[in-house]
């Protein structure tokens, strides 16, 4: 993989950045992207600045264990997350870490976005798990995500937000608007009456494809060929699957095992009803 030069990191942090805002997939002052650097160290968004109006000043330098190398103001405590990254997938070069509305709402409801849903986006992107809760900007939560981002290029933080991981900035931007997208088509199809997940052997077949094809985490790309190995999460649903969770993992999640309604969330006589009322609460 060649290392993109520095100059061109800067503009494309200050683009993504925007992006990012303009998408809706932070606000205010949420959020931090990074790329890593030719000579290992990591180029990212300072403390305490507004990611949809970002300049050049605003991306600060620092090496791998977090300490400010060049730029005006500070790294954020999030960077850790970032670090965390890039220590465990060599292969990466890019980080984004936003607040995507509709996949935080799927953790606060204590629905699992670990599911096979969208035949494209297990190809691609396969499974988005949730990382147990963790006070921001601590150690334990960039410890907390360690095991996940080695074998995912996506993953939740409950009640938080996102981390997505790229080979470049364009590709952990893509991850993350994959990912947003999902929940939104999710949330939708929840909305008008449930959400019909894809048969297990076929999410398997989709995501074995997937990763020989477009390529993923080194770890998931290694077990193309083993049926499920890459869908621990997904797996833990579906019937007469013997894969319950990615090693290293704590099985304790009640997010990863929280069942997709398959129930409409308004029945028609639910409806009525609820039409009367408002009917008989304006007075008509
Ligand atoms: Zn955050």
């Amino acid at each position: 993989m060649s290392y993109v030069p520095e100059h061109r990191l800067r503009e494309e942090l200050v683009k993504f950045g925007r992006l990012c805002y303009e998408r809706h997939l932070l606000v205010a002052m949420d959020g931090n992207l990074s790329a890593l650097l030719p000579d290992g160290n990591v180029l990212c968004t300072k403390a305490g600045c507004h990611k949809g109006f970002l300049t050049d000043d605003d991306l600060v330098v620092i090496d791998r264990s977090g300490r400010k190398l060049r730029g005006t103001g500070n790294p954020t405590s999030e960077m850790a997350m970032h670090l965390a990254c890039y220590d465990e997938r060599p292969d990466i070069r890019s980080v984004i870490h936003t607040h995507p509305p509709i996949s935080i709402a799927f953790t606060i409801a204590g629905v699992s976005m670990a599911r096979c849903v969208l035949p494209e986006v297990v190809l691609t992107l396969g499974t988005v798990p949730t990382v147990e809760y963790a006070t921001t900007g601590t150690t334990s939560l960039a410890d907390g995500i360690r095991p996940y981002v080695r074998h995912h290029d996506a993953v939740l933080m409950d009640r938080h937000g996102a981390v997505c991981l790229g080979k470049d900035i364009l590709t952990a931007f893509c991850n993350l608007e994959t990912m947003e997208h999902t929940a939104l088509i999710t949330k939708t199809a929840r909305d008008l009456g449930g959400v019909k997940e894809l048969p297990p052997e076929e999410a398997a077949k989709l995501r074995s494809m997937g990763l020989k094809r477009y390529g993923g985490p080194p770890s998931a790309v290694a077990k193309a060929d083993q049926p499920h190995a890459d869908l621990p999460d997904a797996c833990k649903s579906c019937s007469g699957c013997a894969h319950p969770t990615p090693s290293g993992v704590a099985p304790k999640s009640e997010l990863k095992m929280a069942r997709v309604v398959s129930t409409p969330m308004y029945t028609p006589s639910m409806e009525d009803a609820l039409v009367s009322e408002v009917i008989k609460a304006l007075g008509r």
